[in-house]
């Protein structure tokens, strides 16, 4: 049998989970296309060897095309339908989601509308967990108090920082972190990515996040690698998404062989497929093919992802327990 598909064959049969996924970066191309006909072909990114010039050239594609369908609660639903059934359809269980405060800043959609479009439309079968993703600009005057009241909003999950990480952290920040955690709401922040080691030390310091999303770049201070460790804290990683926007970073010198070799708990996901044409199995295709790791590697790349899952013990067993047959 070809190696190619009898690994593809291995990474399906196995239950997976994405924890690390903007939730409008998850368009489907094909509900783009139904308002973009010239996206009958795929964005240049989807290119396997694509780089993004930088984070500015990244993100204003992907929400050129993102705010082209989301222009209601309505489309919210209508995507997450389709995304949902993906995602289940490759075996993945456990979902942590983000979607952007920006659509209730500059479109004027409610958040909780928004929540509420794609909770409901989690298929059975699927644990989905849903996050506020605000930049570090994002405490205008206009949404100060929609921050405020997300925090009473009961399926909300939990906040993460996302966008520019070079943009100032502005003072609001930690407290708002806190007030989140106080309001039993869990906490993650993007760093690490484009910025480097001190700016996760900075982050880690002052919003005292749960999770951190990327943190590749936490391996060159070897005392914020070992902060991460002593906290507990798990990494969500993106190998495809860094190799096609982080310079000087690709799937063949990633990070993540390095993070795990030390013991960081290191999960897998996508962050926007949209942008970069990928899935979960091209993520553990590569980490296979171009970076080492072996079957029994990816297989504790997996239940790293339960084991952050905000799920009780109980109902990540059977998955855990199928993961430790396959080993
Ligand atoms: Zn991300």
């Amino acid at each position: 049998m070809n190696p190619n598909s009898s690994l593809a064959a291995f990474i399906q049969s196995l239950p997976k989970t994405e924890t690390h996924l903007h939730f409008e970066g998850t368009l489907p191309l094909e509900l783009l296309r139904q308002v973009r006909p010239e996206f009958a072909t795929p964005p240049a990114s989807w290119a396997h060897n694509f780089k993004f010039r930088d984070f500015a050239h990244f993100e204003t594609e992907l929400l050129d095309m993102a705010f082209s369908w989301f222009t209601s609660a309505e489309r919210y639903h209508t995507a997450a339908k389709v995304v949902f059934a993906r995602l289940a359809a490759q075996n993945i269980k456990y979902v942590e989601t983000s979607f952007a405060s920006g659509c209730i800043e500059f479109l004027g959609l409610n958040g909780r509308e928004v929540l509420e479009a794609i909770r409901s439309a989690v298929p059975a079968g699927l644990e989905v967990r849903i996050f506020l993703g605000i930049h570090h600009n994002g405490c205008t005057p206009k949404m100060k108090p929609v921050l405020a009241d997300a925090l009473t909003w009961p399926d909300l999950a939990g906040i993460d920082l996302h966008g520019t990480e070079s943009f100032p952290l502005e003072p609001w920040t930690a407290d708002y972190w806190e007030a989140a955690r106080r309001a039993g709401k869990y906490t993650k922040a993007h760093a690490g990515e484009l910025m480097g080691a001190d700016f996760v030390k900075r982050v880690l310091t002052e919003l005292k996040p749960q999770r951190i999303e990327h943190g590749i770049r936490s391996l060159e201070d070897p005392a914020v690698v070992a902060e991460i460790k002593r906290r507990g804290i798990a990494l969500d990683v993106c190998p495809i998404s860094n190799h096609k926007l982080v310079p000087g970073i690709s799937l063949e010198n990633h990070p993540i062989r390095q993070l795990f070799d030390a013991g960081v708990k290191v999960t897998v996901s996508t962050d926007d497929p949209l942008s970069f044409g990928n899935t979960l199995a091209h993520e553990y295709v590569a980490l296979v093919e171009r970076r080492g790791f072996t079957r029994k590697e990816i297989v504790q790349l997996m239940r790293n992802g339960f084991e952050v899952a905000l799920m009780p013990d109980m109902q990540k067993k059977p998955w855990l327990d199928q993961l430790d047959a396959a080993r």
